[in-house]
This record gives structure tokens, sequence and C-alpha cells, in this order.
């Protein structure tokens, strides 16, 4: 068993825990990474590479705890369930349910939307500081509504946009068409976010972070921790070969944390949505930039030598193995807007760590600032993860 003592340790090394080690080793703190797969190899690996400052509206609304119960029990919606996960998963669909009214919803909205009010501009700067900028792609985000009843029904979503200051334009089909042309015609409209910057290569982006993160003076620990405890002077972390202990932790081992903090007496009602995506190599994607066909629930989004296909959410928490029939729907729909697809090159399933009103747990323990959550980003957590970064930073300078 290797004993090791550090100022800091992060725990899980995905975009969360990579961003906030490196920002606190450039605050001067000594800092550890512990994780037991190649750093960025978890959700951090697989997701659809946008920056997605315009996502301020939650999982939960009004209008999807409406047609909940048919979402869920059809295996082939964007939003569907595996029924065996039904009776573990009931308490968190609950708060989902209760996080969806409108009150609640309106109340997360406006969280998220301060989180993100910032988080292309934060994007931008550390790219550039770890040598990422290259993998950046600025000509915005597309969503596309197949019917105008969609676009009408979406009408209340674009004014709350508004009115927290995203831009977006609304666009006709015909102006749909002219700005990505190899799509097929939709009959409601789009909505463009203009401003809105991506990745063309999530894996890439965090093996340059990774890079920079050893350069800075990083450790990396090639290990899971099993335990947690504080001790007098710290906090003493058991895993599979290392003894470690820490002046502070921060748990950031995204879908995982729940466990680790309730070792130290914290019930946090974090879960997984579970994420799919399919690729198809080809040297030019057929879209210039990610585009959501919103009744299909992913994006299609260009990436470096491939078109990934990425998103829908299945909950059946992190134990069950990859469900085919995800893959099968992901495909079929995929070739309803790109009907010449042919078979995927890869296929692959990540587990997004998500919290019933879709805020992200950024703050200290309960038991004090020597253990930091940094966890439960959802569907926006490569887009957070400067921002996370700078708040643990903070907090630990407190
Ligand atoms: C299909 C899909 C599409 C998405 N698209 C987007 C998008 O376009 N934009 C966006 O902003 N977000 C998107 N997301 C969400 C985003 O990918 C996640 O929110 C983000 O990657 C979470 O990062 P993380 O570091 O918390 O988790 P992870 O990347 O999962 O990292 C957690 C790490 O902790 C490690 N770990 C677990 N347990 C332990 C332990 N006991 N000890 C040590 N280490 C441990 C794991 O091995 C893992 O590497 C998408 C997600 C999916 C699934």
């Amino acid at each position: 068993m290797d004993k090791l003592t550090t100022d800091i340790a992060v725990i899980g090394g995905g975009v969360i825990g990579v961003a906030t080690a490196l920002r606190l080793r450039s605050d001067g703190r000594d800092v550890v990474v512990i994780e037991p797969n190649k750093p960025g190899s978890g959700a951090s690996y697989g997701n659809a590479g946008t920056i997605a400052d315009y996502a301020i509206i939650p999982v939960g609304t009004p209008a999807v705890l409406k047609n909940l119960a048919s979402l869920l029990l059809n295996a082939d919606s964007p939003l569907s369930i595996r029924k065996a996960a039904l009776p573990t998963l009931f308490p968190w669909l609950m708060r989902f349910a209760y996080e969806s009214l409108p009150h609640r919803y309106r109340d997360n909205t406006s969280r998220i939307a301060d989180l993100l009010s910032d988080a292309s501009w934060e994007w931008l700067e550390l790219a550039a500081e770890i040598g990422a900028s290259d993998l950046l792609s600025a000509k915005g985000c597309l969503y596309l509504y197949q019917t105008p009843e969609a676009f009408k029904a979406a009408a209340s979503d674009f004014e709350l946009r508004r009115n927290y200051g995203v831009a977006q334009q609304l666009l006709t089909p015909d102006e749909v068409q002219s700005l990505e042309p190899r799509l097929p015609q939709v009959r409601g409209g789009g909505l463009f976010f203009p401003k809105a910057i991506n990745f063309t290569d999530p894996g890439q982006v965090m093996s340059v972070m990774e890079a920079a993160a050893k350069r800075a003076g990083v450790e990396f620990v090639r290990d899971s921790v099993t335990t947690i405890s504080r001790e007098r002077d710290g906090v003493r972390m058991m895993a599979s070969a290392h003894s470690i202990h820490a002046r502070a932790v921060v748990i950031a081992a995204g879908a995982h944390s729940r466990g680790l903090a309730l070792q130290l007496g914290e019930r946090v009602p974090l879960d997984t949505e579970r994420g799919y995506h399919l690729e198809f190599d080809m040297e030019t994607p057929p879209v210039e930039r990610p585009v959501c066909p919103t009744h299909h629930g992913f994006y299609l989004c260009p990436m470096r030598g491939r078109l990934r296909v990425a998103g829908t959410v299945e909950l059946g928490g992190i134990g069950a193995p990859s469900n085919p029939r995800r893959l099968e729907v992901l495909l079929a729909n995929a070739r309803k807007v790109f009907p010449t697809l042919g078979e995927p090159s890869r296929s692959w399933m990540g587990f997004r760590p998500s919290m019933p009103d879709s805020v992200p747990v950024i703050r200290p323990s309960r038991g004090g600032r020597d253990v930091v959550f940094a966890f439960g980003h959802g569907h926006i957590g490569l887009t957070l993860a400067p921002r996370t970064a700078r708040m643990v930073s903070s907090i630990l300078a407190a």
C-alpha cells in the first residue's frame, strides 16, 4: 500500500476534476488527482462538445411533467426509463417531478442561467491557456423544429431565453435550409444561437488538458477511492493500492459521487441520466455546426473526421450495461435526418451525473470546507468546467 500526503486531493479525473486541479495548481496549491481510468474517459469523453451557455432550461419543466408517464414508459422516447430500475429510481423521480413544478422550474432556470452566464468566455480563456483553441469552432448551434405546432409550442422557451439575454435568432424553414443546405427541409423552423461555440473533439480536449495539468505539476494517481473519512488534521482516502491524506478534498467523481458524499454523512439526491452516442467516420460531416432535431433529443455534431450523434436520456442507474435498443433507436432517428448514413463506426454509453433540479452541486460539504463537492452537472458539465473550477478555488481560498 503506497502512502501519499498532499495539500489537495481531487477525486475523479473528468473534465470537472482536471479543470479544477489545474485551477488549484495555478493558485499555488499542491494537487493530486485520483482517477482509476484514463482521465477524461467517462462522460467527459462522449458528450456532444457544445459549450451550451444557451441551455438555461432544466430537464424538468411543467411540459415534461405533463407528459412524464408517457415519455418514461415508451422505451424509444428521448427520455426513457429501464423498468428494472424503477424501484431504485423512484425517490429521484419524485424529486424530479417536484422540481418540474412551475415555481421550482422558474427558480432552477434562474440558477442555471446564472451559472452559464460567462461560460463561453471562461472556456475561450481556458482553451487558450491549455493549448486547445484549435479544437474550438465558433459557427453557432442550431435547434430544429419539425412541425409548425412544435415551433409554436416552443414560444415560451424562446421568450424565457430572451428574458435571460441569450443571443438567439428564430429562423424560417428556408433560412434553416440556407444555413445547413444538406439538412432535409423542416416544416416548423429553427432556433439559431449565433454566439455558441463547440469543441470538435472532446476526447482530445481532455488529453490536452491532462497534459497541461501534468506540465503545471498536478500529480495523477491511477486508483479508485473506496473510503473517505475525516481525521483531526484533514481527510483520509483509502484506494485499492493507496492510502492518501489531504488537507482538503474535492469530490468530482461525476455520477459516482453520491456514495462518497454519503460516507461523510451527506445524502445527495444524485443519480444518472445515461446518454449514448454513435459515430460515423467521414471526411466532411453533413452539418457545419451542432444541430439538435429537438423531437429526437440528440445533437448531430460535426467532429474531426466524423459525425457524432449524441444525446437522449435513459434513466437506469450506473450498474446496468449499455442498452442496444437505445442505440438502435438513435441510429433509426439519425437516418430519418440523413437516410444515407451507413453503419456506425463505433458506439458509446456514458453517465451524466444528474440532480433532479438540473443544478450542479458546487459547495463546501456540510461537515466543513475541507471537503468540497463539485458534481451533478448533468447535461452541461463540459460547459461549466471552468466556472466550477473557479468556484471551487474561491471556496478553498476562503
Ligand atoms: C451523450 C451526452 C452528451 C453530452 N453533451 C454535452 C454537451 O454538449 N455540453 C456539455 O456541457 N455537457 C454535455 N454532456 C454532459 C457532460 O459530458 C458531463 O456533465 C460532464 O462530462 C461531467 O463531468 P465529470 O467530470 O463530472 O464526470 P466524468 O467525466 O464522468 O468524470 C468522473 C470521473 O470520476 C472517476 N471516478 C468515479 N468514481 C471514482 C472513485 N471512487 N475514485 C476516483 N475516481 C472516480 C471516473 O472514473 C470518471 O473518470 C453530455 C453528456 C452525455 C452523456
